[in-house]
């Protein structure tokens, strides 16, 4: 008899996550706001030179002194 109704339960909380429930004791709340970032988190960004295209510093490619997004807008500022 208990067995089912734990059986059930489990069932009724798996569906219940399923659907994007949040079930304290399972998902712990976060402590940091997502949108609050630490000192010196957030990427600089720049714009890419041929398209306009923001773009990390990591991940753009530096020209001349110009950044760009890929190497194919390199190529189209030659
Ligand atoms: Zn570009």
């Amino acid at each position: 008899m208990w067995l089912k109704v734990i059986f059930i339960g489990i069932v009724l909380v798996f569906v219940y996550r399923l659907f994007g429930g949040k079930v304290p004791f399972i998902d712990k709340p976060k402590e940091h706001n997502e949108n609050e970032h630490d000192f010196g988190e957030v990427e600089a960004t720049s714009a890419c030179a041929t398209c306009g295209t923001y773009i990390t510093e990591t991940d753009a490619l530096i020209y001349q002194k110009k950044s760009y997004c890929s190497l194919f807008c390199l190529e189209e500022s030659k």
